[in-house]
């Protein structure tokens, strides 16, 4: 693996750059495989693996600076472990993990917040905060390129979030809710030389045009979206570029742009995160670099706006409207919910949709504002005073756990993720979840004479 020359130039002289050994870790080959845990879904990591065709994965050390964290001996076959299906997991490069510890340093978690996870798709940094975020918080994970917000909702959804809303916007459009978030998260579209270990056809991709390319367009999109970050409010910036016009530069950039001041983390000496200064301002940056800890390229700043920065006080537009449930309906939807009186339930294109209470008035604002893909965890469709449940429900954590489910074996797990035909010991009626190690992966419907799979078509596995 041949590094570009001018991207080993320009990182001669920087803090804790070492030339031989950054050179060595690419021609090594080594390739790490890490898992975090979904932690609102009761896993027992010990129960879970060895996952994959062969059962060739275990789980062989914690990740250092994130609880949920681990890494894998090797990289399984992910689509062959029913559990990935589930949510119980996500699939994410050990250094990005790190967003927790900067999340966690630089914002009062205990609190209600508002999150804004700008460059979300497909979800990784996403279901990080939702795990961090406490339950009366929100998050909204926003992908601008249409194609891509897809994969966003169907990981969010396998997350099993409630209060989380998935928009399909441009940075700009934010500009309509000046001072809004108390976090936002920019994990910035980039010139990628960090996963050159990972993606070695990246390197062919690679050059100095491209890196001064997207350290502008990193300006445009940071200079778009704090007008909607609260005075006082925390700003985390991150790449997986080891470029200085990526990084530093642009922590320089904002230092000198924007009225906002760096936030310095406190490092665990094992971890072997490099706490960079930036050139001009001396803000802090963290860099995460293969030769030095077990991890990807990565870069990380933190930054908290001043709580003199001047913000736009026009009052926001809540003109949002949605249809309600008539209580007929919400009668109806009420024994799926373990704690109904929590939600509110709105209707769209007949779909159920349950919302948290303490969403009304943001989703409200945000109807007026944004392009929503998806809000809140959808129900289902009432059908003659009965609820055809969504696979949606089935994935979240606000379903009923009295709810009847079947728990299956690995091999009729896998095939009802194919969406074939299953047999069930059971004489279970109606409709049931299917479940594989206690972790929900959809719905069938047991019928006199047959058992109906409702595993959504677009979602099934379609690999032998
Ligand atoms: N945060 C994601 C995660 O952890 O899974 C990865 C994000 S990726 C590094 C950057 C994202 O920025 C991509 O999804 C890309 O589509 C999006 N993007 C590209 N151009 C953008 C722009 N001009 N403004 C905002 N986002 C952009």
């Amino acid at each position: 693996m041949e590094i570009p020359i001018s991207l080993i130039d320009s990182l001669m002289g920087t803090q804790g750059f070492d030339k031989e050994a950054f050179e060595k870790v690419h021609l090594s080959g080594e390739q790490n495989t890490s898992i975090r845990f979904n932690n609102r879904k009761s896993v027992n990591s010990s129960n879970i693996f060895p996952i994959g065709n062969n059962n060739e994965a275990v789980v062989i050390s914690p990740v250092l600076w994130n609880v949920n964290g681990c890494y894998l001996s090797e990289r399984p076959s992910f689509t062959a472990d029913p559990l990935f299906h589930g949510g119980a997991y996500y699939v994410q490069e050990a250094s990005s993990m790190f967003l927790e510890e900067a999340v966690m340093q630089s914002i009062e978690l205990a609190e209600p917040i508002r999150v804004l996870d700008l460059c979300a798709a497909p979800g990784g940094k996403s279901t990080l905060l939702q795990s961090l975020i406490s339950d009366k918080s929100i998050l909204v994970s926003n992908e601008v390129i249409k194609s891509r917000v897809t994969i966003l909702s169907e990981n969010i959804t396998k997350w099993g979030a409630d209060n989380v809303i998935v928009t399909n916007n441009d940075p700009k459009d934010f500009q309509r809710l000046p001072g809004y978030f108390d976090l936002i998260v920019v994990d910035a579209p980039c010139s990628g030389s960090g996963l050159f270990r990972k993606d070695p056809k990246a390197i062919n991709e690679w050059s100095e045009q491209n890196v001064e390319l997207c350290s502008q367009r990193q300006q445009r999109i940071l200079a778009d979206i704090l007008p909607a970050l609260k005075p006082g409010g925390t700003l985390i910036y991150s790449t997986c570029s080891y470029s200085p016009a990526e990084d530093e530069e642009i922590c320089d950039w904002l230092i000198s742009n924007c009225a906002l001041s760096a936030i310095q983390f406190q490092l665990k000496s094992a971890w072997n995160i490099i706490e960079t200064k930036a050139p001009l301002s001396n803000a802090n940056g963290y860099r995460f670099y293969p030769d030095k800890l077990k991890g990807e390229g990565f870069f990380i700043a933190a930054f908290r706006k001043e709580n003199s920065a001047e913000t736009d006080s026009r009052p926001l537009s809540a003109k949002g409207k949605s249809e309600r449930l008539t209580s007929k309906e919400t009668e109806v939807v009420k024994p799926w919910l373990s704690k109904v009186d929590d939600f509110f339930f709105i209707k769209q294109h007949d779909e159920v949709i349950a919302i948290p209470l303490h969403m009304e008035n943001d989703l409200a604002i945000f109807q007026s504002a944004l392009y929503i893909k998806k809000a809140g965890v959808k129900l289902g469709v009432i059908i003659r005073n009965e609820l055809i449940p969504a696979h949606e429900l089935a994935l979240s954590n606000i379903i009923n756990p009295l709810i009847s489910a079947i728990e299956v074996d690995k091999a009729t797990a896998l095939q009802y993720l194919r969406k074939q035909e299953i047999s069930l010991s059971s004489n279970a009626k109606g409709w049931i979840l299917i479940t594989y190690l206690q972790i929900r992966l959809g719905w069938v419907k047991v019928l006199p004479n047959r058992i109906n799979n409702y595993y959504p078509k677009d979602w099934r596995i379609i690999n032998k």
